[in-house]
């Protein structure tokens, strides 16, 4: 009998494309645990580990952490979870095809998972167009779409648009991301399934369940 590998799943998309939504329907309904890298970075700094006190220099000096810290912090966190989760979600990681590579590296040496790639797609101009409308609350930062209908945020914060989310930066930033992620997406080849972004939140999971029924991720009971 082979052991079952519990899967490693990236998972890209645009800005906006709705990663952020996306995994925490995965957290809620199947109990995925979810790493993000600015997360992981923000936890190495609050634990105040050997690694958190590099990042922190670095952060603190304005620079950019460096490939191979984000390696390293990585590769111990899922060492401590993978098996303890259904699976884990990685959002943010990795970045670069060299960063590919080295996941691929840990799960064929002492992590045993294997590793699955979503690529939520969208249609651009719809994107942009949402995201354009975006509001943001100014004192939570949850985020508020047209449809909401919103001008105050729940917590009473008001309710402002970015300046991330003016439209020619938004061009800007989905140009870098494609630039960034082609490489990443052929790199995986057939280990990446697309699922499809544009619709409604309830759709979206659809599409969602579809792809992790296939991986044989169960539904939290
Ligand atoms: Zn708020």
């Amino acid at each position: 009998m082979t052991e079952k590998l519990s899967p490693i799943i990236v998972l890209l998309g645009a800005p906006g494309a709705g990663k952020g939504t996306i995994s925490q329907y995965l957290r809620d309904k199947y109990g995925i645990c979810h790493f993000s890298t600015g997360n992981l970075l923000r936890n190495e700094i609050q634990n105040g580990s050997d690694i958190g006190l590099k990042v922190k220099e670095v952060v603190t000096s304005g620079g950019l952490v460096g490939d191979d810290v984000i390696n390293e912090i990585v590769e111990k966190n899922l060492e401590e979870t993978v098996g303890e989760c259904s699976a884990v979600v990685l959002d943010g990681y990795p970045r670069t095809k060299r960063q590919a590579e080295v996941l691929d590296a840990m799960v064929s040496g002492r992590l045993k998972a294997l590793i699955r790639v979503i690529e939520i797609s969208i249609d651009k101009e719809a994107l942009i167009s949402r995201l354009s409308q975006r509001l943001v609350c100014s004192n939570c930062g949850n985020t508020y779409g047209p449809l909401d209908g919103k001008r105050v945020c729940s917590c009473g914060g008001s309710l402002i648009k970015r300046k991330d989310d003016e439209e020619s930066t938004i061009r800007e930033r989905f140009k870098k991301y494609e630039e960034e992620t082609l490489p990443i997406s052929s790199y995986y080849g057939d280990r990446l399934v697309r699922v499809s972004g544009n619709g409604t939140p309830e759709e979206v999971a659809q599409n969602v369940d579809k792809v992790l029924c296939d991986f044989g991720v169960e539904k939290r009971r």
